[in-house]
């Protein structure tokens, strides 16, 4: 029997509990594994109140360099404790332990670390010299602040690494931030209130809030009108709403939102390797991934090989205990997201697609049986135009279709109202480019999945976002860039 985590809300440097309070389930299992506190509009007051302060005080007082060694010791702190972040994280989460040890957890700590280095790097003013309309000289130059207050909203898909995603830039920028994690996978974001305390970060630089969305802790937050700013990660039609909150005081916002990603196959690619890409972008974390592929294009020559080969992928996923070393897909992240993606499976079926492989709900064995497991799932024969091929499903399917020319590729990837990320599989890298350079999506891949260089842009076109993360380009969100003007007197000249 897993010990019951009591996850509470952090604020001004203290853990508070709250008489409101919701069940976490195991995914896996349904198990209870948590009892979360959800923060009240009180709560969230109070925590835009201790960041505002720590912003005017002592955060404001710390030198960048101090502020950045912070950060670098809390990244040293969480791996110190990565197993304990390890079994929070597969407990809320469900997702199998060779990712969330391998990658999740120190990837999620090192972000502390990699936006520490980016900021510190450097920030080179803009200069210009200005000759006054009364014959003197004036000297320009650009100074970049802190935005403020920045509040952070997280979706549930990968937990540690979307709070320090949101935390690290505002961090190293120089701002303080009030972050809510999902309702479903909060525990690792509210672990960090005890490594930030230990690092020694003042207390209200970072507060952390639990609860739902619309009429809870997200909404107040939103809402709250001393908040500056707020970068939000989730769906579509949740970022409209923050954006319809954050019109009222005209608030900056950074919205990283859904997806529906196309992957374009070309037959001189390395089939082998396109396949096994391909398939890490469809099955990883169960699908529930925002940079995964959910709509494949595939030359007509090598089509039917394709779909077979990546069938015995689908069918070679070991579905199991997340906590076993093995185990390759877990669950999806609640009943609730399974009876969506079921949903979807269904629908696909009644537009007309050719079910490949799965489709439904595999049997499971004893605890299992009871978590919110589901089919990797692989279509054909779907019209363009149906909601399967439109819309976001975030689940571990996709829809593969034969395609004549490149033409035809660009033409189909780009017919999406999103544009979040796209791979280009080609042995021909004028081809691959060509066709990565038309494609309307943040990122474009070619003969790769995945690979993240934190130093370089992410974000979406279309309804997949605005703004852009990552690297030197968080850097935009996160400050005010000032000009200032100094009149030379007397005369430069003279
Ligand atoms: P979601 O939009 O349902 O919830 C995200 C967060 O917003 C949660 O913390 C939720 O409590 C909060 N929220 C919901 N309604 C709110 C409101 N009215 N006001 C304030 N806060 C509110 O998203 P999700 O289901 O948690 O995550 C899955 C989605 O996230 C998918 O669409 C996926 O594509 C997207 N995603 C995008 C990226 C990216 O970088 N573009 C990354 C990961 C996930």
């Amino acid at each position: 029997m897993t010990e019951v985590r009591q996850v509470k809300n952090f604020i001004d440097g203290e853990y508070r509990v709250s008489s409101s309070t919701f069940e976490l389930p195991d995914p896996a299992t349904s198990q209870l594994v948590a009892i979360v506190h959800e923060a009240s509009a009180d709560d969230v007051d109070d925590a835009v109140t201790a960041a505002r302060r720590a912003l005017n005080g002592p955060w404001a007082r710390m030198s960048m360099a101090d502020r950045h060694e912070l950060m670098r010791k809390a990244c040293d702190l969480i791996l110190s404790r990565k197993d304990e972040f390890v079994a929070a994280e597969i407990a809320d989460s469900g997702h199998p332990i060779s990712a969330v040890s391998n990658i999740e957890i120190p990837r999620g700590a090192q972000q502390l670390r990699a936006f520490a280095d980016i900021a510190s790097g450097h920030y080179e003013p803009e200069t210009f010299e200005t000759q006054t309309p009364d014959g003197r000289q004036a000297h320009n130059y650009t100074q970049r602040v802190p935005k403020g207050v920045i509040a952070a909203i997280c979706p549930w898909n990968l937990p540690l690494i979307m709070a320090t995603w949101k935390l690290a830039p505002a961090l190293a920028w120089g701002n303080t931030v009030v972050l809510k994690p999902s309702e479903e996978t909060p525990s690792t974001a509210s672990m960090l209130g005890k490594i930030f305390n230990e690092a020694g970060f003042p207390a209200g630089v970072i507060n952390i809030v639990n609860g739902f969305g619309m009429d809870s802790t997200g909404e107040f937050l939103t809402r709250h009108p001393d908040v500056d700013a707020i970068n939000f990660t989730g769906e579509t039609v949740t970022g409209t709403a923050i954006m319809q909150a954050a019109a009222v005081g005209i608030r900056d916002v950074s919205l990283e939102l859904g997806g529906k990603n196309a992957a374009i196959i070309l037959d001189d690619c390395n089939l082998d390797a396109a396949v096994a890409g391909t398939a890490a972008s469809v099955f990883y974390n169960c699908g529930q991934i925002c940079l995964g592929t959910e709509r494949v294009y595939v030359s007509r020559s090598i089509f039917d090989e394709f779909v077979a080969q990546l069938k015995r992928r689908a069918e070679g996923q070991i579905l199991g205990d997340p906590r076993l070393p093995d185990t390759t897909m877990g669950p999806l992240v609640s009943h609730e997201h399974r009876e969506k993606v079921l949903q979807c499976y269904r629908r696909a079926a009644t537009e007309g697609a050719e079910v490949i492989t799965g489709g439904g709900v595999p049997e499971m064995e004893d605890d299992l049986a009871r978590g919110a497991w589901i089919q990797p799932t692989i279509w054909t024969g779907l019209p363009e135009n149906s909601r399967s091929v439109r819309e976001e499903i975030f689940g571990p399917c996709c829809h593969v279709v034969p395609i004549d020319d490149d033409e035809a590729a660009i033409e189909l990837a780009n017919d999406t109202r999103y544009g979040l990320a796209a791979t280009v599989w080609s042995a021909d890298t004028k081809r691959a480019r060509t066709l990565a350079e038309r494609l309307n999506a943040g990122v474009c891949w070619i003969n790769g999945w995945m690979i993240r260089d934190l130093r370089t842009p992410f974000g979406g076109f279309g309804e997949s976002g605005i703004g852009r993360e990552g690297g030197a380009h968080a850097m935009e969100f996160h400050t005010e860039l000032k000009n200032i003007c100094q009149v030379l007197d007397p005369p430069a000249d003279s």
